[in-house]
């Protein structure tokens, strides 16, 4: 009898899993991207028009650059911000570079997979060169007390600071404020237009900003300008004083101080460059003035202790060490990193942008790009007049 039953049972239990594995089978309606169904397949074939297969566009014939600049693009990233990325380069490569073909470097502080290469050399004919960071330009100098460094990790997190608690973002910024441009990648370039995963493009870019800053003697451009979080840097601008008393030779006298500070550089006023985006003359930083600047904020230990940003220190150094005209505004490059946006609002230029002017960040409270083209103009107009340096 109970055996009679348990067999009963199976048969209903086999009946009910053989029904289900039928249903699973001929109803998915979301074949998998690596092993398509049967019936996908079928689709595929009715609805696909036969074509000639066209070759990729990766084809090592046309890296030729066009562009007349000794220059490149440079992008600090992970492997797991390629797919981020892509859609940036796609924007870059459509809105600029494929008229002009300027290489890319990527730099990591691990190896790139062959994934990341092979899907980033897919989408331009450029060159694109793959580069690993220095092992000592990326971990903890000897002279940080690592100890004090773990409990400020834990306060600023605490603090709900941004990034407070991350040891890898504070590499990140010390890396882009003093080696970068150090990266035997870099040395045979001029110039260098820093690109961030995620970013936008909206503009054609229809000149070559690397020859106009060139041409122009410009050597560090913007998009957006904006406010630093004052509790990232409490001691930054204590530093740059001292660096400025003990080495007044290298301080520019026709330089933009009225940017960073509003009271004649006593304090800071939060102003900078966001450097997520920067076209810019690498020889600024591999300059004896700069050099010296950054070794010795280094030696604060503002970079682990606090946070320093890699945007307040090249801004203030660019607003020291540069004369007025040596900083230039890129009005016509329509951009956007979230969450904030530079974007024309001049029909003109307006016309070759796919942004909304009506959500341009520039003269928003918590931007400095109207104090930065009041200084300019102001400065720009007592020349005209005579009065000027
Ligand atoms: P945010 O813009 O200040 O929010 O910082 P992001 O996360 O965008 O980082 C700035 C840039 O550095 C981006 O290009 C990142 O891809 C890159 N980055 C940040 N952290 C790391 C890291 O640990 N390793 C590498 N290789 N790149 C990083
Ligand atoms: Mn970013």
């Amino acid at each position: 009898m109970i055996r009679r039953t348990n067999i009963k049972y199976l048969v209903v239990i086999l009946a009910v899993i053989y029904f289900l594995h039928l249903y699973f089978t001929t109803n998915n309606s979301q074949p998998s991207l690596s092993e398509p169904s049967e019936s996908h397949e079928k689709l595929k074939f009715e609805l696909e028009i036969p074509r000639k297969e066209v070759p990729v566009s990766n084809n090592f014939n046309h890296t030729r650059q066009i562009g007349k600049a000794k220059a490149c693009f440079v992008i600090l990233i992970r492997n797991e911000d390629l797919h981020e990325f892509r859609a940036t380069m796609r924007q870059l490569e459509d809105r600029f570079n494929h008229k002009y073909n300027y290489p890319y470097v990527f730099l990591n502080d691990v190896p790139f997979t062959e994934g990341f290469k092979k899907f980033t050399r897919a989408l331009t004919n450029a060159k694109t060169e793959y580069g690993l960071i220095p092992k000592k330009q990326w971990s903890v100098p000897d002279y940080i007390d690592t100890e004090f460094l773990e409990e400020r990790l834990e306060e600023m997190e605490d603090d709900e600071i941004a990034y407070g608690g991350s040891l890898s973002y504070r590499h990140m910024c010390r890396y882009e404020s003093g080696f970068f441009f150090r990266h035997k990648l870099l040395d045979k370039y001029d110039y260098y237009w820093r690109v961030e995963p995620g970013v936008q493009f909206y503009c054609d870019i229809d000149f070559d900003p690397f020859v106009y800053i060139r041409n122009h003697d410009i050597k560090y451009t913007f998009t957006v300008s904006l406010r630093e979080y004052p509790e990232t840097i409490p001691t930054l601008w204590k530093a740059v004083k001292g660096f400025i008393k003990k080495y007044p030779q290298y301080i520019e006298k026709d330089n933009l101080m009225d940017f960073i500070s509003d009271d004649n550089g006593k304090t800071y006023n939060l102003c900078h460059f966001w450097s997520n985006f920067e076209i810019g003359d690498l020889n600024l930083w591999r300059s004896e003035a700069y050099l010296k600047f950054f070794d010795y904020l280094d030696r604060k230990g503002g970079f682990f202790y606090e946070r320093w940003g890699d945007a307040p220190v090249h801004s203030i150094a660019a607003a020291l060490f540069l004369k007025k005209h040596q900083v230039h505004f890129f009005n016509e490059i329509g951009y956007k990193h979230e969450p904030f946006m530079h974007c024309p609002k001049e029909e003109k230029l307006q016309l070759k942008c796919h942004c909304d002017p009506n959500k341009n960040f520039d003269f928003d409270s918590y931007s400095c790009t109207g104090k930065f083209i009041d200084l300019v103009s102001k400065w720009k107009l007592e020349k005209f007049r005579g009065r000027g340096n």
